[in-house]
């Protein structure tokens, strides 16, 4: 995807994190929740097992191997191609 337009604000860096460790507090085993756009999700069952049916009693890993986080900056985007349909975007860069 191509996006042509000029940058109306920016925001400051932030560790963002994609992937999340949890741990599953009943089966004791950590497994990753994906974290779409940084925003923090909670596991909605554990993900170790099917057998396993803790769905409340997780504990976040965030220094785990296996968690994800990248440095992102919140760039906000005005349209200037087109002057009838102004649009704004938030991307992370
Ligand atoms: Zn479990």
């Amino acid at each position: 995807m191509t996006v042509r337009g000029a940058i109306v604000g920016t925001g400051s860096i932030r560790a963002v994190c994609l992937q999340l460790t949890f741990l599953c507090k009943i089966c004791e085993c950590p497994f990753i929740v994906d974290q779409p756009y940084g925003l923090y999700t909670m596991p909605k069952k554990c993900g170790v097992s099917d057998e396993c049916d803790n769905k409340n009693y997780f504990e976040p890993h965030e220094n785990s191997d296996t968690t994800l986080m990248m440095d992102c900056r919140k760039i906000r985007l005005q349209d200037v191609q087109n002057y009838d349909v102004r649009y704004r975007c938030d991307l992370y860069l």
